[in-house]
């Protein structure tokens, strides 16, 4: 038995015994629990996501298949660069200018919230040696401010992290009010307003595009980031109810597992994908698996609801700006239903998610007819 199959197997017993000890029902409850989201709003985002499955990734990736001009697409096509990308380099002021513009004109108030993180020195984007990658917004105690760590390259796609974390920021401002104990948000909250502020400079950087190409890479760099956030991770997910599930039932030889994530890819992923050998075994390189189980589907919690909350943004919806503000000032007081209801949504309807999904099938709907 290969080392990492001994792992999983060691871990999904383990959780079971200490599941079976705490009266948890079923191997996610305990991540359900921790996360303040009823089992059957997580089974809602689940299988509006499956179901969507073939207006989405299976859709996207036939469509990747013939700009990349292949025959069949392989595991490693799935991300690989556009042939109509350029390496055109966004400087730091640009990248600023960016930012605010799309964040004041949500609400002026929300430029005035994001401006002292780039006058007062709250942003370390500098790359120096020794310096951590990845970024992150921090913030610190409620009573002081947050700051933000990143790496800035000048990639479009450091625009959007930039925007990411100063939303972060924003998100840590408002909930401040909310004192130590409760402003931050659970899990599935965490990303409200880092996603809602990517999507602002998203639409923003879409609305500059002076060509249809710089549109296109745009707008499929958009599509390709949110079915890594939303269908992969929901087949990962997937991919663990089913090891669970199969681990109750008796010891698992690497083979049971490569075939259970094998079942997964290839109904995420859809008919454009060959995989080459070896594939089978990629399981063992999600770290989540081991160190916290059922983590993942929080990332697809996290985009959907984001493309819900933003598709009501879209319709003109009475006082969004206001109501989006208290949301974020709540910081982690208040329970997801309690945080939706005043925009009409509803987590736990599967008509909720749909509507987030849509968002992602209206590009793809775009992208299709510039051909
Ligand atoms: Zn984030």
């Amino acid at each position: 038995m290969s080392k990492r199959s001994r792992v999983h197997n060691t871990q999904a017993k383990e959780k079971e015994i200490i599941d079976r000890w705490r009266g948890m029902e079923t191997p996610q409850t305990g991540r359900h629990l921790s996360n303040h989201v009823e089992p059957e709003v997580v089974e809602a985002l689940r299988s509006a996501v499956v179901k969507a499955y073939p207006k989405l990734s299976h859709r996207y990736y036939e469509m990747k298949r013939g700009w990349l001009g292949l025959e069949r697409m392989e595991v490693w096509d799935r991300n690989a660069p556009l042939p109509m990308e350029d390496s055109r380099i966004v400087g730091w002021d640009a990248a600023e200018a960016t930012v605010m513009e799309a964040y004041n004109a949500f609400d002026p108030r929300m430029g005035e919230i994001a401006k002292p993180f780039f006058k007062d020195g709250w942003i370390d984007a500098g790359v120096k040696p020794g310096k951590a990658p990845g970024a992150f917004a921090h913030p610190t105690v409620t009573d002081v401010h947050p700051y933000v760590m990143l790496n800035y390259l000048g990639k479009p796609r450091d625009v959007m992290t930039l925007a990411h974390e100063l939303g972060h920021g924003v998100h840590q401002v408002l909930a401040a009010g909310q004192g130590e104990m409760l402003s931050s948000t659970p899990l599935t909250l965490a990303e409200t307003a880092s996603v809602f502020g990517e999507m602002l400079t998203f639409q923003k950087m879409l609305e500059k595009a002076e060509t249809q190409a710089e549109r296109k890479v745009l707008l499929a760099g958009k599509v390709e980031d949110m079915i890594n956030t939303v269908v992969r991770q929901i087949a990962f997910y997937d991919f663990e109810c089913k090891l669970h599930d199969a681990r109750r039932g008796g010891e698992l030889t690497p083979e049971d597992i490569n075939a259970l994530w094998m079942s997964v890819q290839a109904e995420s992923l859809g008919p454009a994908f060959d995989f080459m050998e070896g594939y089978e075994t990629f399981w063992a390189y999600i770290p989540h698996f081991v160190h916290s189980p059922f983590y993942v589907y929080a990332y697809a919690f996290g985009d959907g609801l984001v493309n819900a909350l933003y598709a009501v943004y879209r319709e003109g919806g009475e006082g969004f700006a206001e109501k989006y503000f208290d949301m974020l000032k709540a910081g982690g007081s208040k329970h997801h239903k309690d945080l939706l209801a005043p925009f009409g949504l509803d987590a736990s309807d599967p008509k909720f998610w749909d509507k987030g999904l849509s968002m992602i099938s209206d590009m793809i709907d775009e992208l299709e007819a510039m051909g």
